[in-house]
């Protein structure tokens, strides 16, 4: 199956069937998680808007949840290499446990950053959880502990993720034809 995107083609990679099966397996090892007190939840925007909204509802752990627009990624198909909005957490996070909710860690930029951010700001501790996750890119010093899945480095769409804006509202994830 293949989707058209303005003048970009994707094909199926990922079912929605699939994923559901992931994010069971990633609230699982939450839950099985011992914290210390109820984690404070950030749902990293936009992209992880439908992992979310997944996610928490096979929660069966006490949790809050915050939303945080972060971006690393302008209109772009790589990475601009500095992550923007940091400054826009509000929440106080002071003696928290804190699980960030990514969409995809790619570089680790995004969570790197964040994770620097919210240590200087006096957390228990800072995991984070993500539905896909690309080995072949990643240049942070900590893996994510929750992970989904690894995919080979390239582009994808759906479930949240978006091409300029498009296709965030797709079920299943796809992939950038000849990508590379
Ligand atoms: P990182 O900081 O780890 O390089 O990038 C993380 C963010 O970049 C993700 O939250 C996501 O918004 C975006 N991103 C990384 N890879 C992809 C991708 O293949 N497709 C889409 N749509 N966004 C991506």
């Amino acid at each position: 199956m293949e989707v058209e995107i303005g003048e970009k083609k994707f094909r199926l990679m990922i079912t929605a069937d699939e994923i559901a099966l992931r994010v069971n397996e990633i609230a699982q090892k939450i839950n099985q998680q011992e914290w210390p007190e109820p984690p404070l939840l950030i749902c990293i925007l936009k992209g992880s808007f439908m992992f979310t909204a997944d996610l928490v509802r096979r929660l069966q752990i006490p949790h809050s949840l915050e939303f945080l627009q972060l971006s690393s990624y302008a209109n772009n198909l790589t990475s601009s290499g500095e992550v923007k909005g940091l400054d826009s957490f509000s929440v106080s996070v002071q003696n928290r446990p804190i699980l960030i909710l990514e969409d995809i860690v790619d570089t680790g930029l995004t969570i790197e950053s964040l994770r620097n951010h919210l240590l200087h700001q006096g957390v228990v501790s800072v995991h984070v959880a993500c539905l896909l996750f690309k080995p072949g890119s990643f240049k942070g010093s900590i893996l994510p502990e929750f992970c989904g899945q690894s995919i080979p480095d390239n582009f994808v769409i759906g479930y949240g993720m978006d091409v300029a804006e498009q296709g965030r509202n797709l079920p299943d994830i796809y992939v950038l034809e000849n990508a590379n």
